[in-house]
């Protein structure tokens, strides 16, 4: 048995936000929201006041940090079970969105603590309560269409990946003037990490007829947009927001693979952000699943048009595609380049290699890796050698 889960409905396009008008008929929202910018470019203002005109009596969340905590969640899940509301609508980078299903989870489920939750398919059955809207202003992690919520417990240093397709959200709009407002950077890093996700889950384990589609689709517009959309292009950064969506349905079914699980461990100990380590890794990746995915890895690169005779010629493109696409980009190839101290580095390869291998995401990778195989690799990412065994 296989299964494949997506939100029941998507908008998207420019002005899609105004199709929370089509959530008449609930009564109470709460609006969850993190920094400041979404209140900054207007639009919490303009989801209240489309809400407000529907009919719904409107709460806020405000503040929700970056990779939110244990102690928000349940602070958030508090203030749902004293306002009651029937739509949560959460608005902003993942780290809101995520927290915002977590908070779900215990608004609807007061009983739980947050180790009933901890491993995969343990949520309860949602939406007795609310139905979740999620309304992303980044163009990467496409939490707005995944089972998955990253939530950390600050007092273990701890990332845990929640993942059940219970907390998917019933509706993601994808509002293209909203993206706009992400900086050159933050597109470069969400851009690729998105990128990332579509070349893992066309190889994971678990792909299947229904992710390889969107999987391609989201690299061939990806490959087209996302320079342009770096540099500033409105349209190429709309078609960024919808192909990282696509990314996104592909890999929350089909997962993803060990340049997820190193990217975990490597973000939280060389403080580099998500989409920075999925860059540098990647090409290293592909090369080391060259092994078992060659011939898949050349169908990506034939569709993109890159050059080769051979399926080792093709996927050997493909790696130099994504190295080009990098420079383009200002993302450096190495790990030593991004600033990891060569000290650093050798008293923590053997940490990050062992705790990389329990990562969820080496079990969908499609060749198996052992901590010395993601040591070795690592040691490529750092000086920038091909990886060859
Ligand atoms: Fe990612």
């Amino acid at each position: 048995m296989a299964r494949f889960t997506l939100p029941r409905d998507l908008y998207f396009g420019k002005g899609a936000i105004k199709e929370l008008r089509n959530l008449e008929g609930h009564k109470k929202a709460i609006i969850l929201s993190g920094g400041s910018s979404m209140e900054r470019f207007g639009f919490l203002d303009k989801v209240s006041n489309i809400l407000k005109e529907t009919g719904l009596e409107v709460s806020f969340i405000k503040g929700i940090e970056p990779d939110p905590s244990v102690e928000t969640v349940m602070k958030g899940a508090e203030s749902m079970r004293e306002f009651g509301p029937d739509v949560i609508i959460a608005i902003g980078g993942g780290s809101t969105i995520d927290a915002g299903k977590a908070m779900w989870i215990f608004y609807e489920h007061p009983e739980l603590n947050f180790d009933d939750i901890k491993d995969p398919f343990t949520v309860p059955k949602l939406r007795e309560k609310a139905i979740f809207v999620a309304i992303p202003s980044t163009s990467g992690t496409a939490t707005e269409v995944t089972a998955f919520s990253v939530i950390t417990d600050y007092s273990q240093k701890i990332k845990y990946p929640l993942a059940d397709f219970e907390i998917t959200p019933d509706i993601a709009i994808l509002d293209s003037d909203i993206p706009q407002t992400m900086t050159p950077k933050l597109v470069a890093h969400t851009g690729i990490d998105a990128l990332t996700h579509a070349i893992e889950a066309y190889v994971a384990s678990n792909k299947s007829k229904f992710s390889d589609p969107l999987a391609k689709e989201a690299i061939l517009m990806i490959y087209d947009n996302i320079v342009a959309s770096y540099n500033g292009d409105v349209e190429a950064r709309g078609e960024m927001h919808i192909a990282q969506c696509l990314a996104g349905m592909a890999f929350s079914n089909a997962l993803l693979g060990i340049t997820h699980s190193l990217a975990h461990k490597i973000g939280a100990q060389y403080h580099i952000p998500h989409g920075c380590c999925n860059a540098i890794l990647l090409p290293y990746v592909i090369q080391f699943n060259s092994k078992t995915s060659l011939s898949d890895y050349a169908k990506l690169a034939k569709m993109l048009g890159l050059p080769g005779n051979t399926e080792k010629q093709l996927t050997n493109s493909l790696v130099k595609s994504i190295e080009e696409l990098n420079s383009h980009l200002n993302i450096a190839p190495t790990l030593k380049e991004n600033g990891v101290e060569e000290e650093l580095f050798t008293s923590t390869i053997e940490y990050i290699a062992k705790n990389a291998v329990l990562d969820p995401c080496t079990t969908s990778n499609p060749r198996e890796a052992s901590p010395k195989d993601l040591e070795k690799i690592l040691e490529c990412a750092y000086h920038g050698k091909p990886v060859t065994f």
